[in-house]
Formats: C-alpha cells, structure tokens, sequence
C-alpha cells in the first residue's frame, strides 16, 4: 500500500482551511458533509464562497498565524502561493497536524480520495494521486453497483443492533446478519418502506430463535423489467438485482447480452412464451416463483420492456403477494420508448400528436382485437401496437374504416434498440404490403399516426428498389 487508508471522524472538531477561492469552497463541502467544526482564513473570500459558507463556518478575512494551525485536527491549503504554503507546510509538520495542500502532491500529508457517498455507508478510492482520473472513473463504477439507500439500510441495522446482541445467542448473530442483508427486510429498507421494514424486523426479532431460521423467511421475488433488448438500456436497479439473484426466470425477449450481465452462478430458467406455443404456462410460472421463493431464493423474474406494460407482470404480482411472498417491482424501458428513440422519432411531437395510445394486437381467446377502434382512429393520436404483426391487415382495415386516412404515416420497428434492428415505413393503408416486403417477423412495433413520417427508416419503395438491384 502506498499510503494508509483510514476514515477520520471530524464531527464537531476542529478543522482548518486556508484560502477563500472555488478549490477552498469544494473541500469545505466536504468536511462540512462530515460535521467539521470548520473555519475558513484567506485575505479575501470570492463572493460564491462567501455566500454558501457564512452561515455555516466561521469566515476569518485576515492572515493566519502559527496558533490557527495548531488547533486544528486536520487543514487544507487551496489557492495558496508555493512559497507560502510551504511554510505553513512547516508549521503544520511540527505541530504534527494533518495537511493536503490542494494540487501540490509533494506537500501532502494526505491526499483526498474519490468517495461514494452512501451516508453511513463511505466508499473511498484513492489512487495515491497517480491517475486521479481513473480514481473517478471507479468511483461512477461503484456509485451503480451501490443502491441509493445503502447508507439507510446501514443505519436501521444499526438501530437493532443492540437488540438482536440481546435476543440472538453469539453463534446465530452472525447469521442472522447475513440473512438479514440478503432477505426481504434488507429489500424493503432499500426500496424506501422504511415503516415496512420496522415492523417486519420487529416480528422477526421477536419471533423464538432457533439456529437455523425456516428458509421461508428469506427468499423474495423481484419482477425486473429488462428493457427492448439493448442491454444498455437496462436500469442501474436491474443490473444490481441481477447481480444478487439466486434464480432467474426469463422471458423469450430478454436478450443474451443482458443475461450475461447477471451473476455467473445464478441458475436460469427459460419460461418464455412464443405465441400460440407456450412454453411454460403462466400459472406454472407462477408457481415456480412461489416454490424457489419459500426455498429462500432470491428470485429475479425478467421480462422483455416493463414487467406491467402488457407483460403479465400484474398477475404474477398478485399471484406472489397472495402466497405472501416479499416481491418487488422493478421498472423496465418499454419496447415503445425505446423503439421511438431507435428511430428518433417523438412519440409526441407537439406539432403532430396530443396523445398516445399503447394497445396489444393480440387477442384474448379471440381472432381479432376487441379494440374500440373510433376512439383509436382519432386524429393527432400515436397509436403504439404491441404484437400487432400477424393481426397488421385486420388493424389497418379497422382504422380506415373508421375514419383514420389511407395515407396516415405508419412505422414498424422489429428488434428496436438491438443490433438487429430494421425499421419500415409508409402508410396506413400499404401497412400489410409493408410488413411483407419489409420481411418483418417480430418482435415489432406498429406506430401508426403523423410522428411515424419522422422515423428513420426505409420506405416501400426503398424497399424494393433494393430488392431489384439485388437481384
Ligand atoms: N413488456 C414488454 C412488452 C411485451 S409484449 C414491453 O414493455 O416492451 C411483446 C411485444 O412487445 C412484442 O410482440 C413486440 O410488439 C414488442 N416488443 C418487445 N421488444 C421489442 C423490440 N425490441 N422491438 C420491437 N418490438 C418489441
């Protein structure tokens, strides 16, 4: 190790800093985040500083002295000639006080790491002042990698702490931690319920205690929404979740990438559906979260898009929450968001549309669409169709026959956001000639209103002007 690593308590201590410019005001920050009793000297404060600072540190407009220096548990030297602040550098050695002087490596007692702040929780990451660029770079690393929450999960396990040393024999303490960290209670902390959680931890705590606790306790279900494909695309939530879990159970339009990103020793169950094939049936699935859950998994259910945007996610809720599993729901990008950046085409743009409409092509039980297809025709409306390939004909026909013109521009997006992608576009009416000469299987979107001329994307007679020079 080239310097040794410790985290100072500067709570209502004294600190020092020496200076009134930008650099000056960043450090008070600082220790003022971690309660410094903190004074300022400098022969003149830039306005900014002054600002922020007065009411909060004591702000000396005059030169220092040895004394200053001395009092202090810990100084900073910023904006400072070289000459002078080596001789407070002196002054602060011998008087044995901690001192950075800002960009002046040499004249360090310490340098400043990069942190991640998580309240109670700190993360510092110092590269001894060699590359601290790469000391930030880890930081943003470990900053999505932490939940938000971390420092308010650490201090509610601080408040039992005290409790569980009373009521949990020394052996069981500490495995009883581990559980707690990973189980449902750790999970509703971070989710925010913090009111939840104290009373679930009550009823545990006060629960008799036997070494090993039924595994029931511990499991819990998190349906995460895995976005249209690009795992970019996934959120920072998502990504942790799929790092923790035990099991995941994964749709057919969860792309490979983004399993990839999930922790390696995860067992992973495909339960996808292809239509009018399914695979697994719901309520089986459904049954298999329940079941790995009571084993005290931590079970990821990961859907394509957003679990509750015609995803099913609602049901496997219910079908949780009436088993009395902890389940979490964890929001995705829906596959008309994401599509419409691909094709950077504003599912609203103000001078087109007031209104969009999401609707599933796919029938419950019937042939076609149960759709109100008068309100879906109505003009500057963006009609976004979820698994409308195969049903395109019967929608084109339905929009026109009431009322939506022939020549409304339509826009059909299969794999959106994945290397993949094709994008099509016309009208309304050449809709299904569209599709087939577009060769579009799905997974596709149909966007159809004045937005879907803004996609970029290749037109019918693109198309086949291709076609013919290829062949
Ligand atoms: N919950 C998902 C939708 C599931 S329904 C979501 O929020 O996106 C499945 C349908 O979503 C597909 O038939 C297709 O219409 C659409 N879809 C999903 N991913 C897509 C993608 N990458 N590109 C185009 N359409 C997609």
């Amino acid at each position: 190790m080239n310097a040794f690593p410790a985290h100072i308590d500067l709570k209502d201590r004294p600190a020092l800093i020496l200076g009134g410019g930008a650099a000056a005001l960043a450090k008070a920050r600082l220790m003022l985040a971690a309660g410094a009793s903190l004074t300022l000297i400098a022969k003149k404060f830039a306005p900014e500083t002054r600002a922020e600072l007065e009411s909060r540190a004591r702000l000396l407009e005059r030169q220092p002295v040895a004394a200053d220096i001395e009092a202090a548990v810990l100084v900073f030297i910023a904006d400072t000639p070289e000459a002078e602040a080596r001789r407070w550098a002196e002054i602060a050695r011998m008087a044995g006080v901690l001192l950075n002087v800002v960009d002046q490596p040499a004249l360090c007692d310490f340098t400043t790491p990069s942190i991640v702040d998580r309240g109670r929780v700190t993360v510092s990451i110092s590269t001894a002042g060699a590359a601290p660029v790469l000391g930030k770079r880890l930081r943003a690393d470990i900053e999505a990698l932490l939940p938000p929450r971390l420092g308010s999960l650490a201090d509610f396990a601080d408040r039992y702490r005290e409790t569980v040393k009373a009521t949990i024999a020394p052996e069981a303490r500490r495995q009883f931690w581990e559980s707690f960290f990973d189980g449902p209670i750790a999970a509703q902390v971070l989710a925010g319920d913090e009111t939840g959680a104290h009373e679930a931890m009550l009823a545990l705590i006060n629960r008799p205690h036997t070494d090993e606790k039924t595994e029931e306790q511990k499991g819990s279900v998190h349906i995460v929404g895995a976005g249209p494909g690009d795992p970019d695309l996934l959120t920072i939530k998502a990504l942790r979740l799929l790092q923790r879990a035990d099991v995941i159970l994964y749709d057919r339009l969860v792309s490979d990438e983004i399993l990839n990103l999930a922790r390696r020793d995860a067992e992973r169950f495909y339960v996808g559906k292809a239509k009018s094939n399914h695979a697994v049936p719901q309520e089986e699935i459904e049954a298999r979260l329940i079941a790995f859950a009571r084993q005290g998994k931590m079970v990821v259910r990961l859907k394509g898009g957003d679990p509750f945007v015609f995803g099913r996610g609602g049901e496997e809720l219910e079908a949780l929450r009436n088993a009395s599993i902890p389940v979490f729901v964890c929001p995705g990008v829906t596959a008309a968001t994401g599509c419409a950046a691909a094709a950077n085409m504003a599912l609203t743009h103000r001078d087109h549309a007031q209104a969009v409409t999401f609707v599933t092509g796919h029938a419950k039980g019937e042939a076609d669409p149960a759709l109100d297809w008068s309100a879906l025709a109505a003009l500057k409306n963006t009609l976004v169709v979820y698994m409308g390939v195969t049903k395109a004909e019967t929608i084109s026909a339905k929009l026109i026959e009431h009322g939506r013109g022939a020549q409304t521009p339509v826009a059909v997006i299969e794999n959106g956001t994945r290397d993949s992608q094709k994008i099509v576009k016309g009208s309304l009416g050449d809709l299904p000639r569209l599709i087939e000469a577009g060769g579009i299987k799905g997974p596709a979107l149909l966007v159809i209103g004045e937005v879907a001329a803004l996609a970029d994307g290749e037109t019918l007679i693109e198309i086949i002007a291709k076609e013919r020079a290829a062949a």
